[in-house]
């Protein structure tokens, strides 16, 4: 990526902020953290570095930078590292989708390691704002293939935390009464 092309295209935009992908499901900086995946092409630029270049080029031209994260999906080997942290259908399915597997927002991914996610990049970078893509319980796939509220343990304590011993319904179908009740957990 041509970080001043790109701030360039941004001011011929009319647009006063640049939002890019820093973290989640690949970083685009350098993580040290042992859950994020930094792109491996990163190592095409002098730098190593894409969010550097790019908040010093957007913040020259006076352009505010978002750093963009999204924390709904990881690769396999934290798959294989972390089952806890993803989502799991009522019939016991995961959901993977191009090869990617999608976390649920009660594990502790979501709850714990976006914090030290963002915490890397607020320690390195001076980013003006924060952007958290997705944030929700993964119902469906891209395909529109819908999946059913997620089974894991962390959902299941927490719901019957939040909705006074209720059991996670399985379909997302209002005769159940536990079902609006976990529309408003999610
Ligand atoms: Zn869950």
């Amino acid at each position: 990526m041509d970080v001043d092309q790109n701030v360039r295209d941004v001011l011929d935009f009319g647009a006063s902020a640049w939002l890019l992908n820093a973290g989640g499901i690949v970083s685009h900086y350098p993580s040290k953290l042992d859950h994020q995946h930094p792109s491996p092409w990163l190592k095409d630029r002098p730098s190593g570095d894409l969010i550097g270049d790019a908040v010093e080029a957007a913040h020259k031209a006076g352009l505010r930078f978002m750093a963009r994260t999204d924390f709904s999906k990881l690769h396999r080997d934290q798959f294989e590292r972390h089952p806890d942290w993803f989502y799991i259908s009522p019939s016991g399915q995961r959901q993977i989708y191009n090869g990617l597997y999608s976390t649920c927002p009660s594990g502790p991914y979501y709850q714990e390691k976006s914090f030290e996610t963002f915490g890397e990049i607020l320690d390195r970078y001076p980013v003006d704002a924060l952007f958290i893509n997705w944030f929700l319980h993964p119902l469906r796939d891209y395909s529109g293939t819908r999946y059913g509220p997620c089974q894991c343990v962390f959902c299941r304590r927490r719901f019957a935390e939040f909705s006074g011993g209720m059991t996670l319904p399985t379909a997302e179908n209002f005769a159940n009464p536990a079902y609006p009740v976990w529309r408003r957990f999610a």
